[in-house]
């Protein structure tokens, strides 16, 4: 989706309404309906602006209505000494379900300095008690500092301290990647490999690509047939995450297609097909490294190759399987109509039983949960309901309804929980609530904090197996990736 990106501290206005000329040029290529037209007079107004106020922000779009269309976006901020950051995005817009990337109005409800630098800055809720959350723009450095850009001194990509360390010629450590973006179509899958240096999305549209973390660089792989994907799985296999294995499911087939992936040799051609299958497939991380699972009418423990190892029945009525969120999960919950049952990933073997009551018939993809071995304790999320329950002990379920969550509440909105992580060594519970992020304590449930980035409702998440970085995406586009540890530093979290 992005096409051109520029980012320039204290630009002359000629170079301003080049950097968007160019932006807008980029932006179109390619490409043939509802371009951006490049209009000097525009650009050296924004460049004025530029100069009359501290900070701002503008928008332009190609053509009326909805995608596709090319979109511009330039902002500007001023640093604590004096520094204007001018930065010009220039983005193709394919899918309508990105269409608030054309709202200005959607846009304009991020500070400019979120403009420039989205991968460091997220808006955070507070729980303050007897009184509604406090919420606030939050800059996160690689140092672990963390706190609003006024207090941290923020100098754009890092706190005042980082900057003037790497002015004197010290250098930076501890730079973890922000953001990454997809090709055209919103994100339905996300995964985290073992290794925890890669990490793959699926689009909508069957492409996946592969983002290697440390070098900074992608693989995009093509899907074997272009069709829309209702929903989709990816997971690595092998020590090194030798291997991916995609899962798509849709089209006017209904099909289920697995296909294993060399990822490193995108050109070479699948290990496929590995299974065509007339039904709902769903693919697993299985906690050996040489081995994932599959899921169709039986359970199978796959190797590398995509050759069955050891197949299982399927525990009982069977509803659905959600997306994994971990690489290498102990855990895997098997959704019944009566319960979950928690599979150990390895043996294949059932393990703890939540029994829950159903709230909807059929509608097991909204269907969350997560088992903490430790504590012996099951949480079930379904639309806007948190069950927690005590497997040990045998206590009634507890349980909690989002608009009781303080930093979770959404006024007279349908929240949903979407998906579900217990992160940090199991301490803290993640629940997706449409665009935000709510953490809450996995001892206690007091709400910890709530942290928001995406334009419209997250799809996917993963955590990297160090539990330190989540990764999330959604119809926006971008991969947003969170340094967990960092964001809740001096929460109560420490162990
Ligand atoms: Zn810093």
């Amino acid at each position: 989706m992005l096409k051109f990106e520029a980012v320039r501290i204290d630009p002359s206005p000629g170079e301003i309404a080049e950097l968007l000329a160019d932006g807008a040029a980029a932006a179109n290529r390619r490409c043939r309906t509802r371009l951006l037209e490049d209009d000097p007079a525009k650009w050296r107004k924004f460049a004025r602006q530029t100069q009359a106020a501290p900070e701002g922000f503008e928008l332009w779009r190609g053509g009326r209505g909805g995608a596709p269309g090319t979109q511009l976006v330039g902002a500007w901020w001023t640093d604590h000494i004096g520094r204007k950051h001018v930065v010009v995005r220039g983005r193709r817009i394919e899918h309508e379900s990105a269409k608030l990337l054309f709202h200005k109005d959607e846009l304009a409800r991020r500070p400019p300095l979120w403009h420039g630098y989205p991968e460091h800055l997220a808006q955070r809720w507070t729980p303050v008690p007897n009184d509604l959350p406090r919420v606030d723009w939050i800059a996160v450095c690689g140092c672990g500092a963390v706190g609003t850009p006024d207090a941290l001194g923020w100098m754009g990509a890092t706190c005042g301290p980082c900057h003037d360390r790497r002015e004197e010629g010290g250098s930076l450590d501890h730079v973890r990647p922000g953001w990454l973006h997809g090709e055209r179509s919103p994100f339905l899958a996300l995964a985290f490999g073992r290794t925890g240096k890669h990490l793959a999305g699926i689009e909508a549209d069957g492409t996946a690509s592969v983002w290697d973390l440390a070098k900074g660089r992608v693989v995009r792989i093509p899907p074997p047939v272009r069709r829309a994907i209702f929903y989709a799985d990816a997971v690595f296999a092998g020590p090194d995450d030798e291997r991916l294995v995609l899962n798509l499911n849709g089209g006017i087939e209904g099909l289920g297609a697995v296909t294993v992936r060399d990822w490193r040799n995108p050109d070479r051609p699948a290990i496929v097909p590995l299974y065509a299958y007339a039904g709902a497939t769903r693919v697993w991380p299985s906690r050996a490294p040489d081995r994932f699972l599959l899921a169709t009418d039986d359970l199978a423990q796959m190797d590398l190759d995509g050759r069955p190892m050891q197949r299982t029945p399927l525990p009982g009525p069977f509803i659905g399987l959600p997306n994994a969120v971990a690489s290498a999960p102990r855990f895997m919950p098997f959704i019944r109509v009566d319960g979950i049952r928690f599979l150990d990933t390895h043996t294949l073997e059932p393990g703890p039983f939540a029994p829950y009551r159903r709230r909807s018939e059929g509608v097991y993809h909204r269907i969350a949960a997560e088992y903490r071995e430790e504590a012996g304790v099951a949480f079930v999320a379904q639309f806007g309901k948190l069950d927690v329950h005590e497997l040990r002990s045998g206590r009634p379920a507890r349980s909690f309804a989002l608009d009781r969550i303080p930093v979770a509440a959404y006024h007279n909105s349908p929240a949903w929980i979407r998906q579900m992580a217990l992160v940090l060594d199991g301490r803290v519970l993640v629940l997706v609530v449409e665009e935000r992020l709510v953490m809450l304590d996995a001892d206690t449930l007091a709400p910890i904090a709530a942290f928001a980035w995406h334009l419209g409702p997250i799809e996917c998440l993963t955590i990297a197996p160090d539990g330190r970085t989540l990764a999330t995406a959604g119809n926006d586009g971008s991969v947003k990736l969170w340094p967990l540890d960092r964001l809740l530093k001096g929460r109560g979290t420490e162990p």
